[in-house]
Protein backbone atom coordinates (compact mmCIF):
# COMPACT_ATOMS: atom_id res chain seq x y z
CA UNK A 1 0.00 0.00 0.00
CA UNK A 2 3.14 2.49 1.11
CA UNK A 3 4.62 1.85 -2.07
CA UNK A 4 1.89 1.94 -4.60
CA UNK A 5 1.24 5.65 -2.93
CA UNK A 6 4.65 6.61 -3.12
CA UNK A 7 4.59 5.39 -6.48
CA UNK A 8 1.51 7.75 -7.39
CA UNK A 9 3.30 9.98 -5.82
CA UNK A 10 6.66 9.74 -7.51
CA UNK A 11 4.85 9.68 -10.69
CA UNK A 12 2.63 13.12 -10.02
CA UNK A 13 6.16 14.82 -8.69
CA UNK A 14 7.73 13.67 -11.65
CA UNK A 15 5.03 15.00 -14.21
CA UNK A 16 4.64 18.25 -12.65
CA UNK A 17 8.55 18.88 -12.67
CA UNK A 18 8.16 17.82 -16.55
CA UNK A 19 5.20 19.55 -16.92
CA UNK A 20 4.96 23.07 -18.51
CA UNK A 21 2.55 25.76 -18.86
CA UNK A 22 1.65 28.24 -21.14
CA UNK A 23 4.90 26.95 -23.71
CA UNK A 24 6.55 28.45 -26.53
CA UNK A 25 5.93 26.45 -29.66
CA UNK A 26 8.22 28.44 -31.53
CA UNK A 27 11.31 26.42 -31.28
CA UNK A 28 9.32 23.89 -32.10
CA UNK A 29 7.47 24.17 -35.45
CA UNK A 30 9.95 25.12 -38.81
CA UNK A 31 7.60 27.90 -39.92
CA UNK A 32 8.72 29.62 -36.01
CA UNK A 33 5.55 30.63 -35.74
CA UNK A 34 4.72 31.70 -32.04
CA UNK A 35 2.16 29.89 -30.49
CA UNK A 36 1.49 28.65 -27.09
CA UNK A 37 0.83 25.23 -25.99
CA UNK A 38 -1.41 24.84 -23.09
CA UNK A 39 0.75 21.96 -21.35
CA UNK A 40 4.42 20.85 -22.64
CA UNK A 41 6.41 18.10 -21.91
CA UNK A 42 9.00 16.00 -23.07
CA UNK A 43 9.36 12.57 -22.94
CA UNK A 44 12.70 10.23 -23.63
CA UNK A 45 11.10 7.01 -23.26
CA UNK A 46 8.23 4.78 -23.68
CA UNK A 47 8.07 4.80 -19.53
CA UNK A 48 8.20 8.17 -19.56
CA UNK A 49 5.91 8.76 -22.00
CA UNK A 50 3.11 6.17 -20.25
CA UNK A 51 3.95 7.92 -16.72
CA UNK A 52 2.88 11.27 -18.52
CA UNK A 53 -0.51 9.99 -20.05
CA UNK A 54 -1.26 8.65 -16.81
CA UNK A 55 -0.47 11.62 -14.68
CA UNK A 56 -2.13 14.10 -16.68
CA UNK A 57 -5.48 12.08 -16.73
CA UNK A 58 -6.48 12.74 -20.12
CA UNK A 59 -6.58 11.36 -23.54
CA UNK A 60 -6.09 13.47 -26.15
CA UNK A 61 -2.70 15.04 -26.91
CA UNK A 62 -0.77 16.86 -30.26
CA UNK A 63 2.31 14.25 -30.58
CA UNK A 64 5.21 16.64 -31.61
CA UNK A 65 8.16 15.18 -33.80
CA UNK A 66 10.41 17.95 -35.43
CA UNK A 67 7.28 19.81 -35.77
CA UNK A 68 8.38 20.74 -40.16
CA UNK A 69 4.77 19.33 -40.97
CA UNK A 70 2.26 20.95 -38.51
CA UNK A 71 0.71 24.66 -38.66
CA UNK A 72 0.00 26.05 -36.29
CA UNK A 73 -2.58 29.21 -36.78
CA UNK A 74 -3.31 29.59 -32.92
CA UNK A 75 -2.29 29.01 -29.71
CA UNK A 76 -2.63 25.00 -28.99
CA UNK A 77 -5.55 25.07 -25.86
CA UNK A 78 -4.54 21.22 -24.81
CA UNK A 79 -1.16 19.12 -23.72
CA UNK A 80 2.02 18.65 -26.37
CA UNK A 81 4.23 15.74 -25.62
CA UNK A 82 7.44 16.29 -27.52
CA UNK A 83 8.90 12.72 -28.62
CA UNK A 84 12.77 13.05 -28.26
CA UNK A 85 13.09 9.26 -27.90
CA UNK A 86 16.53 8.18 -29.71
CA UNK A 87 18.41 5.69 -30.33
CA UNK A 88 19.51 4.06 -33.85
CA UNK A 89 20.57 0.13 -33.69
CA UNK A 90 21.17 -2.43 -36.23
CA UNK A 91 18.70 -5.45 -34.56
CA UNK A 92 19.19 -7.96 -37.42
CA UNK A 93 21.03 -9.31 -40.30
CA UNK A 94 20.07 -11.85 -43.41
CA UNK A 95 21.46 -12.53 -46.85
CA UNK A 96 20.38 -9.69 -48.17
CA UNK A 97 19.45 -7.22 -45.81
CA UNK A 98 20.33 -5.42 -42.29
CA UNK A 99 17.45 -4.31 -39.90
CA UNK A 100 17.59 -0.93 -38.67
CA UNK A 101 15.60 0.06 -35.85
CA UNK A 102 15.81 4.11 -34.80
CA UNK A 103 13.85 5.82 -31.62
CA UNK A 104 10.94 7.92 -33.40
CA UNK A 105 12.82 11.12 -31.62
CA UNK A 106 16.00 10.47 -33.90
CA UNK A 107 16.31 13.03 -36.90
CA UNK A 108 15.19 11.93 -39.96
CA UNK A 109 18.49 13.02 -42.08
CA UNK A 110 20.69 11.48 -39.56
CA UNK A 111 19.27 8.44 -39.89
CA UNK A 112 19.83 8.24 -43.44
CA UNK A 113 23.45 9.37 -42.77
CA UNK A 114 23.84 6.36 -40.17
CA UNK A 115 22.56 4.12 -43.31
CA UNK A 116 24.59 5.83 -45.61
CA UNK A 117 28.02 5.64 -43.76
CA UNK A 118 27.62 1.96 -43.42
CA UNK A 119 26.84 1.42 -47.35
CA UNK A 120 23.02 0.57 -46.29
CA UNK A 121 21.04 0.81 -49.12
CA UNK A 122 17.35 2.37 -49.91
CA UNK A 123 16.75 5.39 -48.23
CA UNK A 124 19.37 7.87 -50.33
CA UNK A 125 16.69 9.14 -52.33
CA UNK A 126 15.16 10.17 -48.87
CA UNK A 127 18.21 12.36 -47.40
CA UNK A 128 17.54 15.99 -45.97
CA UNK A 129 13.57 15.34 -45.70
CA UNK A 130 13.27 17.07 -42.20
CA UNK A 131 11.74 16.31 -39.40
CA UNK A 132 11.96 13.08 -37.42
CA UNK A 133 11.77 9.26 -37.70
CA UNK A 134 8.69 8.79 -35.59
CA UNK A 135 6.34 10.86 -38.14
CA UNK A 136 7.82 9.17 -41.25
CA UNK A 137 5.45 6.49 -41.33
CA UNK A 138 2.67 8.73 -40.46
CA UNK A 139 2.50 10.15 -44.17
CA UNK A 140 4.59 7.75 -46.20
CA UNK A 141 6.72 10.29 -46.26
CA UNK A 142 8.55 10.36 -50.31
CA UNK A 143 11.18 11.79 -52.62
CA UNK A 144 12.66 11.36 -55.75
CA UNK A 145 10.67 8.14 -56.45
CA UNK A 146 11.39 6.43 -52.93
CA UNK A 147 8.88 5.95 -50.32
CA UNK A 148 8.87 5.02 -46.67
CA UNK A 149 6.95 2.43 -47.11
CA UNK A 150 9.69 0.58 -49.29
CA UNK A 151 12.24 0.39 -46.51
CA UNK A 152 9.81 -0.30 -43.78
CA UNK A 153 9.88 -3.44 -41.62
CA UNK A 154 7.39 -2.44 -38.61
CA UNK A 155 6.62 -0.44 -35.97
CA UNK A 156 5.93 -0.24 -32.05
CA UNK A 157 3.85 2.12 -30.88
CA UNK A 158 2.12 3.29 -27.72
CA UNK A 159 -1.71 2.76 -27.45
CA UNK A 160 -2.98 6.09 -25.67
CA UNK A 161 -6.10 5.01 -24.15
CA UNK A 162 -5.55 0.82 -23.78
CA UNK A 163 -1.97 2.01 -22.28
CA UNK A 164 -0.61 -1.00 -24.71
CA UNK A 165 2.40 -0.73 -27.01
CA UNK A 166 1.65 -2.49 -30.18
CA UNK A 167 3.54 -3.89 -33.36
CA UNK A 168 2.53 -2.81 -37.00
CA UNK A 169 3.79 -4.59 -39.67
CA UNK A 170 4.03 -3.41 -42.93
CA UNK A 171 0.63 -4.34 -44.55
CA UNK A 172 -1.08 -2.87 -40.47
CA UNK A 173 -0.08 0.51 -41.31
CA UNK A 174 -1.97 0.95 -44.87
CA UNK A 175 0.69 2.90 -47.04
CA UNK A 176 -0.29 5.20 -49.55
CA UNK A 177 -0.01 8.43 -50.97
CA UNK A 178 1.20 10.50 -48.44
CA UNK A 179 -1.42 8.10 -46.18
CA UNK A 180 -1.19 5.29 -43.62
CA UNK A 181 -3.60 4.06 -40.98
CA UNK A 182 -2.13 6.55 -38.44
CA UNK A 183 -3.67 9.82 -40.62
CA UNK A 184 -6.95 7.92 -40.91
CA UNK A 185 -8.70 4.95 -38.57
CA UNK A 186 -5.95 5.12 -35.80
CA UNK A 187 -5.90 9.08 -36.08
CA UNK A 188 -4.49 10.31 -32.30
CA UNK A 189 -5.23 7.04 -30.89
CA UNK A 190 -1.11 5.85 -31.21
CA UNK A 191 2.48 7.77 -30.10
CA UNK A 192 4.67 6.12 -32.51
CA UNK A 193 7.67 4.93 -30.74
CA UNK A 194 10.43 3.55 -33.15
CA UNK A 195 10.82 2.54 -36.46
CA UNK A 196 12.29 -0.77 -37.93
CA UNK A 197 13.78 -0.26 -41.42
CA UNK A 198 14.54 -3.30 -43.63
CA UNK A 199 17.71 -1.76 -45.63
CA UNK A 200 19.46 -3.63 -48.60
CA UNK A 201 22.75 -5.00 -48.94
CA UNK A 202 23.14 -4.99 -52.67
CA UNK A 203 21.71 -1.40 -53.57
CA UNK A 204 19.35 -0.78 -56.33
CA UNK A 205 19.86 2.41 -57.85
CA UNK A 206 16.62 4.73 -58.19
CA UNK A 207 17.92 7.93 -60.48
CA UNK A 208 15.02 8.63 -62.62
CA UNK A 209 13.71 10.79 -60.98
CA UNK A 210 13.87 14.73 -60.62
CA UNK A 211 17.14 16.17 -61.67
CA UNK A 212 19.14 12.94 -59.84
CA UNK A 213 21.11 12.00 -63.23
CA UNK A 214 22.07 15.48 -64.25
CA UNK A 215 23.59 16.71 -60.36
CA UNK A 216 25.48 12.91 -60.43
CA UNK A 217 26.97 14.08 -64.00
CA UNK A 218 27.45 17.37 -62.59
CA UNK A 219 29.49 15.58 -59.51
CA UNK A 220 31.57 13.43 -61.71
CA UNK A 221 32.01 10.68 -58.94
CA UNK A 222 30.03 7.77 -60.60
CA UNK A 223 26.78 6.08 -59.16
CA UNK A 224 26.85 5.30 -55.28
CA UNK A 225 24.38 5.57 -52.51
CA UNK A 226 26.63 7.96 -51.03
CA UNK A 227 26.31 10.18 -54.70
CA UNK A 228 22.30 9.38 -54.94
CA UNK A 229 22.38 10.92 -51.10
CA UNK A 230 24.89 13.94 -52.09
CA UNK A 231 22.93 14.79 -55.43
CA UNK A 232 19.34 15.08 -53.85
CA UNK A 233 20.76 16.82 -50.45
CA UNK A 234 22.56 19.48 -53.42
CA UNK A 235 19.07 19.36 -55.48
CA UNK A 236 16.91 19.96 -52.19
CA UNK A 237 19.17 22.80 -50.69
CA UNK A 238 18.83 24.92 -54.53
CA UNK A 239 15.38 24.65 -54.52
CA UNK A 240 14.09 24.99 -50.84
CA UNK A 241 15.70 26.99 -48.09
CA UNK A 242 16.90 25.58 -44.91
CA UNK A 243 13.89 25.48 -42.49
CA UNK A 244 16.39 26.84 -40.02
CA UNK A 245 17.33 29.57 -41.49
CA UNK A 246 14.00 30.35 -42.66
CA UNK A 247 10.77 29.32 -41.50
CA UNK A 248 8.79 27.18 -44.01
CA UNK A 249 6.87 23.48 -44.30
CA UNK A 250 8.84 22.52 -47.48
CA UNK A 251 7.71 20.52 -50.94
CA UNK A 252 6.49 17.42 -49.36
CA UNK A 253 3.38 17.82 -51.81
CA UNK A 254 2.93 16.09 -54.92
CA UNK A 255 2.10 16.98 -58.20
CA UNK A 256 -1.90 17.80 -58.90
CA UNK A 257 -4.46 16.01 -57.87
CA UNK A 258 -7.75 14.89 -59.79
CA UNK A 259 -10.99 14.71 -58.41
CA UNK A 260 -11.81 11.06 -58.14
CA UNK A 261 -15.21 11.18 -60.08
CA UNK A 262 -13.63 12.95 -62.94
CA UNK A 263 -10.53 10.74 -63.12
CA UNK A 264 -11.28 8.14 -65.60
CA UNK A 265 -12.50 11.10 -68.29
CA UNK A 266 -9.24 13.04 -67.14
CA UNK A 267 -6.68 10.28 -67.91
CA UNK A 268 -7.05 9.51 -71.68
CA UNK A 269 -7.46 13.46 -72.17
CA UNK A 270 -4.14 13.62 -70.46
CA UNK A 271 -2.51 10.65 -72.23
CA UNK A 272 -3.68 12.96 -75.45
CA UNK A 273 -2.28 16.27 -73.85
CA UNK A 274 1.59 14.47 -73.92
CA UNK A 275 0.95 13.13 -77.11
CA UNK A 276 -0.07 16.68 -78.68
CA UNK A 277 2.56 18.71 -76.50
CA UNK A 278 5.65 15.73 -77.65
CA UNK A 279 4.24 16.28 -81.58
CA UNK A 280 3.94 19.73 -81.32
CA UNK A 281 6.84 21.42 -78.70
CA UNK A 282 9.13 18.21 -79.08
CA UNK A 283 9.32 17.33 -75.44
CA UNK A 284 8.03 13.60 -73.91
CA UNK A 285 7.27 12.90 -70.75
CA UNK A 286 7.86 9.66 -69.11
CA UNK A 287 4.54 8.64 -69.03
CA UNK A 288 1.86 8.53 -65.55
CA UNK A 289 3.80 5.95 -63.73
CA UNK A 290 1.58 6.04 -60.43
CA UNK A 291 -1.81 7.29 -60.11
CA UNK A 292 -2.45 7.54 -56.01
CA UNK A 293 -6.21 7.63 -54.04
CA UNK A 294 -5.64 10.63 -51.55
CA UNK A 295 -9.19 10.35 -49.52
CA UNK A 296 -11.39 13.27 -48.52
CA UNK A 297 -9.56 15.58 -45.92
CA UNK A 298 -10.93 18.30 -44.19
CA UNK A 299 -8.29 18.32 -41.49
CA UNK A 300 -6.04 20.91 -43.11
CA UNK A 301 -6.81 24.10 -44.42
CA UNK A 302 -4.63 23.83 -47.82
CA UNK A 303 -5.45 19.65 -48.01
CA UNK A 304 -5.87 19.01 -51.40
CA UNK A 305 -8.76 16.35 -50.68
CA UNK A 306 -10.25 18.64 -48.91
CA UNK A 307 -13.66 18.56 -51.16
CA UNK A 308 -13.50 14.78 -51.81
CA UNK A 309 -11.63 11.99 -52.74
CA UNK A 310 -8.46 12.68 -55.19
CA UNK A 311 -6.43 10.56 -57.82
CA UNK A 312 -3.03 12.03 -58.57
CA UNK A 313 -1.97 12.35 -61.90
CA UNK A 314 2.31 11.96 -61.67
CA UNK A 315 4.16 12.52 -65.07
CA UNK A 316 7.74 12.00 -64.53
CA UNK A 317 10.26 13.88 -65.52
CA UNK A 318 13.18 12.31 -68.69
CA UNK A 319 15.44 14.97 -67.02
CA UNK A 320 15.92 16.27 -70.55
CA UNK A 321 15.78 20.01 -71.23
CA UNK A 322 12.00 21.27 -70.91
CA UNK A 323 10.68 19.84 -68.03
CA UNK A 324 9.75 23.21 -66.45
CA UNK A 325 7.86 24.47 -69.65
CA UNK A 326 6.13 20.86 -69.91
CA UNK A 327 5.20 21.54 -66.24
CA UNK A 328 4.00 25.10 -66.93
CA UNK A 329 1.56 23.30 -69.70
CA UNK A 330 0.99 20.76 -67.33
CA UNK A 331 -0.43 23.24 -64.97
CA UNK A 332 -2.95 24.78 -66.71
CA UNK A 333 -3.99 21.01 -68.30
CA UNK A 334 -5.10 19.94 -64.52
CA UNK A 335 -6.47 23.44 -63.58
CA UNK A 336 -8.78 23.40 -66.80
CA UNK A 337 -9.84 19.61 -65.66
CA UNK A 338 -10.61 20.69 -61.77
CA UNK A 339 -7.19 19.84 -60.21
CA UNK A 340 -5.94 21.12 -57.23
CA UNK A 341 -2.52 22.06 -57.14
CA UNK A 342 0.35 20.89 -55.11
CA UNK A 343 1.64 23.75 -53.36
CA UNK A 344 5.44 24.05 -54.03
CA UNK A 345 6.38 20.96 -55.12
CA UNK A 346 6.06 22.75 -58.76
CA UNK A 347 7.41 26.55 -58.37
CA UNK A 348 5.46 26.95 -61.73
CA UNK A 349 1.71 27.61 -60.67
CA UNK A 350 -0.27 30.84 -60.78
CA UNK A 351 -2.03 32.75 -58.98
CA UNK A 352 -5.13 32.10 -61.09
CA UNK A 353 -4.49 28.47 -60.53
CA UNK A 354 -4.37 28.35 -56.69
CA UNK A 355 -6.87 30.75 -56.05
CA UNK A 356 -9.21 28.40 -58.24
CA UNK A 357 -8.20 25.36 -56.63
CA UNK A 358 -8.39 26.87 -52.86
CA UNK A 359 -10.79 29.77 -53.31
CA UNK A 360 -11.20 30.85 -50.08
CA UNK A 361 -8.87 28.80 -48.10
CA UNK A 362 -6.92 30.49 -50.25
CA UNK A 363 -7.73 33.68 -48.56
CA UNK A 364 -8.28 32.35 -45.25
CA UNK A 365 -4.44 31.20 -45.46
CA UNK A 366 -3.20 34.36 -46.38
CA UNK A 367 -5.01 36.16 -43.51
CA UNK A 368 -3.64 33.83 -40.87
CA UNK A 369 -0.34 34.36 -42.47
CA UNK A 370 0.02 37.97 -42.57
CA UNK A 371 -1.29 37.97 -38.66
CA UNK A 372 1.88 35.99 -38.13
CA UNK A 373 4.16 37.29 -39.86
CA UNK A 374 3.06 41.11 -39.97
CA UNK A 375 6.92 42.10 -41.90
CA UNK A 376 6.78 39.56 -44.49
CA UNK A 377 9.79 38.14 -42.41
CA UNK A 378 9.04 34.37 -43.73
CA UNK A 379 7.23 35.38 -47.39
CA UNK A 380 9.26 34.10 -50.41
CA UNK A 381 8.99 35.97 -53.69
CA UNK A 382 7.30 32.68 -55.19
CA UNK A 383 4.37 33.03 -52.32
CA UNK A 384 3.97 36.74 -52.70
CA UNK A 385 3.35 36.17 -56.13
CA UNK A 386 0.76 32.99 -55.07
CA UNK A 387 -1.04 35.89 -52.34
CA UNK A 388 -0.80 38.70 -54.16
CA UNK A 389 0.87 40.34 -51.83
C1 LIG B 1 11.71 22.08 -46.14
C2 LIG B 1 10.79 20.89 -46.04
C3 LIG B 1 10.84 19.90 -47.02
C4 LIG B 1 10.02 18.76 -46.93
N1 LIG B 1 10.12 17.81 -47.90
C5 LIG B 1 9.38 16.68 -47.82
C6 LIG B 1 9.49 15.64 -48.80
O1 LIG B 1 10.27 15.73 -49.74
N2 LIG B 1 8.71 14.53 -48.68
C7 LIG B 1 7.84 14.37 -47.63
O2 LIG B 1 7.17 13.34 -47.57
N3 LIG B 1 7.70 15.34 -46.69
C8 LIG B 1 8.45 16.48 -46.75
N4 LIG B 1 8.31 17.48 -45.81
C9 LIG B 1 7.34 17.28 -44.73
C10 LIG B 1 7.97 16.70 -43.45
O3 LIG B 1 9.35 16.63 -43.57
C11 LIG B 1 7.44 15.30 -43.17
O4 LIG B 1 6.04 15.28 -43.11
C12 LIG B 1 8.02 14.76 -41.85
O5 LIG B 1 7.74 13.38 -41.73
C13 LIG B 1 7.45 15.49 -40.64
O6 LIG B 1 8.20 15.09 -39.52
P1 LIG B 1 8.15 15.87 -38.17
O7 LIG B 1 8.90 15.05 -37.18
O8 LIG B 1 8.62 17.26 -38.36
O9 LIG B 1 6.58 15.86 -37.86
P2 LIG B 1 5.74 16.91 -37.04
O10 LIG B 1 5.52 18.14 -37.87
O11 LIG B 1 6.29 17.08 -35.68
O12 LIG B 1 4.37 16.10 -36.93
C14 LIG B 1 3.60 15.82 -38.10
C15 LIG B 1 2.38 15.01 -37.70
O13 LIG B 1 2.78 13.72 -37.22
C16 LIG B 1 2.37 13.54 -35.87
N5 LIG B 1 3.47 12.86 -35.18
C17 LIG B 1 4.77 13.23 -35.15
N6 LIG B 1 5.50 12.33 -34.48
C18 LIG B 1 4.64 11.38 -34.07
C19 LIG B 1 4.79 10.17 -33.30
N7 LIG B 1 5.97 9.76 -32.86
N8 LIG B 1 3.68 9.43 -33.07
C20 LIG B 1 2.47 9.82 -33.51
N9 LIG B 1 2.27 10.93 -34.23
C21 LIG B 1 3.34 11.70 -34.51
C22 LIG B 1 2.11 14.92 -35.32
O14 LIG B 1 1.15 14.89 -34.27
C23 LIG B 1 1.59 15.65 -36.55
O15 LIG B 1 0.23 15.34 -36.77
C24 LIG B 1 9.11 18.63 -45.86
C25 LIG B 1 9.05 19.63 -44.87
C26 LIG B 1 9.90 20.75 -44.95
C27 LIG B 1 9.85 21.80 -43.87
Amino acid sequence: MWTSNFGKILSEYQHFMNLNHYFSLKAYNTFSIEAVAKEFSVFNTPEELEELIIASGKHHFLVLGGGSNILLTKNYDGYVLKNEISGIDIVKEDEHHVYVKAGAGENWHSFVMFCIDRDLAGVENLSLIPGNVGASPMQNIGAYGVELKDVFHDLEAYHIKNKKIVTFTHSDCRFGYRESVFKNKYKDQYVILNVTFRLDKVPHYNTSYGAIEEELKRLGKGVSIQTISQAVINIRSSKLPDPVKIGNAGSFFKNPTIPEEKYAKVLPAFFAFCRKYYETVGYRTNMLCVGYRVLKDRESLLSYSWNGNMITIDPVSTANPGWPEFLTAYNEFCSNNGGVPLLNQTPLLTRAQVEKALGERWRTFGEARRAHDPGNRLLSSYFKDLLGE
